[in-house]
């Protein structure tokens, strides 16, 4: 039986397969085109239980049905990851909406008309984006739990930048995905589960995969290893909520491994940081980045104060997981060395 993983070649989607890979998985991946396949192919060894599929553009209608319906015999987990997430546009419907909200949609009609007896679980990656309110990010009166839910509206999502939007896509997506399993409880065979993940730090799964622009959640942390020192530098800037990329992959997989995560929506989350941090973790850690990169005001961040705005409580995603998270130190050394390692600047 074979994990469906969509959006395979992502950062995070490549953490999620290795973990499956090492845990004797079979795994069928989509990803967009030849070229991308060959290189994912060639990153895990041509792995024999690695394969992968062209679906060009979850955005079209039927864009997962021949992946789906080739395999259906062998899936029994589907794990829907692929959505953008880039803030350098305008056209939030064209770009952000409309492929989050139905390529989600697409991959559960997908799975009521090939794998309505076969699939037993599905995991959505939805995002921490999808649970808190934009306008209230520094409202420390504001708490937020499994429970809560981004208030934002197709349009007021639209109102203000691409991240107001993007984290609008990914509410939309996941409320499609809940709303459809209720229309369709008869009609289809699997429990769902999603994964909500703050900003996710951690490294690449491969060292070939750093490149002078990251992903956007490293790519903050990419940002200030190449602020020169005499550069401006707000201290404050990026502050929000973090966790590992390693506790990401590892939670889609308990997702849909065990019975206590369906129904749930996980909250991955382990505390919050700002620039400072990231400053302080670099100038601390690497000598090599001494008096290249700003200082700030060091020790002024999250790590050493008590944290602003939101307040999280995912106690319940932690003790459902079992497991401890690894802490924001950690997460950005190891982001960093490997991106230093790459430059040979370790
Ligand atoms: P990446 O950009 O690395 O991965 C996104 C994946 O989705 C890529 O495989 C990308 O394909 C694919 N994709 C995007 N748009 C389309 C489309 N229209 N048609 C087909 N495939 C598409 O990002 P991450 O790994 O960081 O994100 C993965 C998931 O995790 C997303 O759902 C994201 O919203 C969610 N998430 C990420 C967080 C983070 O901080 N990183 C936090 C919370 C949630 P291609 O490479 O070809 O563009």
């Amino acid at each position: 039986m074979s994990v469906f993983i969509s959006g395979a070649n992502g950062y995070i989607a490549k953490h999620i397969i290795g973990d499956l890979l090492d845990q004797n998985y079979k795994v069928i991946g989509t990803v967009r085109s030849q070229t991308k396949l060959e290189n994912l192919e060639k990153q895990f060894d041509n792995n024999p239980n690695l394969t992968l599929e062209i679906v060009e553009d979850i955005c079209k209608p039927v864009a997962f049905d021949n992946a789906i319906k080739k395999h259906c015999e062998d899936i029994k987990y589907v794990l829907h990851n692929a959505s953008p997430f880039f803030f350098d546009t305008t056209d939030y419907v064209t770009d952000l909406l409309n492929p989050a909200l139905y390529g989600t949609r697409g991959i559960l009609e997908s799975i009521k008309k090939y794998g309505s007896t076969t699939v037993e679980r599905v995991v959505i990656t939805s995002s921490f984006a999808a649970v808190f309110d934009y306008v209230k990010k520094d409202d420390d009166t504001c708490k937020i739990n499994e429970e809560s839910w981004n208030p934002d509206t197709w349009e007021s999502c639209q109102t203000d930048n691409a991240p107001r939007a993007y984290c609008g896509s990914k509410k939309f997506a996941e409320q499609a995905a809940w709303e459809f399993l209720k229309a369709n409880k008869d009609n289809v065979k699997f429990k769902l589960s999603t994964v909500n993940p703050d900003n996710v730090f951690g490294p690449q799964k491969f060292d070939a995969d750093v490149s002078p622009k990251l992903n956007t959640s490293c790519e903050l942390i990419n940002q200030v290893i190449h602020t020169p020192a005499d550069a401006q530098f707000d201290p404050t800037s990026g502050y929000g909520g973090f966790v590992d990329v390693r506790d990401v992959a590892k939670a889609h997989l308990l997702a849909f491994q065990n019975e206590n995560t369906i129904n749930q929506r996980l909250i991955m989350h382990n505390g919050k940081f700002c620039s400072q941090d990231i400053a302080d973790v670099l100038n601390e850690d690497f000598s090599c980045l001494k008096g290249k990169i700003p200082v700030g005001k060091p020790h002024t961040g999250a790590l050493y104060n008590s944290p602003r705005g939101v307040v999280v409580d995912n106690s319940k995603t932690k003790q459902i997981l079992g497991f401890k998270f690894i802490d924001l130190t950690k997460s950005i050394y190891d982001t960093a060395a490997q991106i230093l390692k790459t430059e040979g600047r370790l």
